[in-house]
């Protein structure tokens, strides 16, 4: 998986594009990022004391629509890997710094 839970990621492609966030769960081909991908949820009222609202949540978005913003360098960048000591690491291809 290349982009993984707490990485900032700026969005590509569809409504929210150029907008930044921090992914808050990853899927395998899907990514949640607060205020991202928002969408109005119409809650119907439950009941006396518990009125009708719309709600703003945030949908899922395809990971090819975000790129990972490298924390070493700030550039929208693609990961790489490389194996350190045996272990699989994720580089960022424009400073080669791992992530
Ligand atoms: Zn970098």
């Amino acid at each position: 998986m290349k982009i993984k839970k707490g990485d900032l990621v700026k969005v590509t492609a569809g409504k929210d594009k150029g907008r930044e966030g921090k992914v808050e769960r990853a899927w395998i081909d899907k990514v949640l990022v607060p205020g991202v991908n928002q969408y109005k949820k119409h809650v119907k009222p439950q009941g006396e004391g518990r009125p009708g609202e719309i709600v703003t949540l945030a949908r899922p978005l395809p990971v090819g629509n975000v790129a990972l913003v490298c924390p070493k360098c700030k550039q929208q960048t693609r990961v790489g890997y490389k194996f350190n000591n045996e272990k699989k690491v994720r580089i960022c291809r424009k400073c080669k710094n791992e992530i």
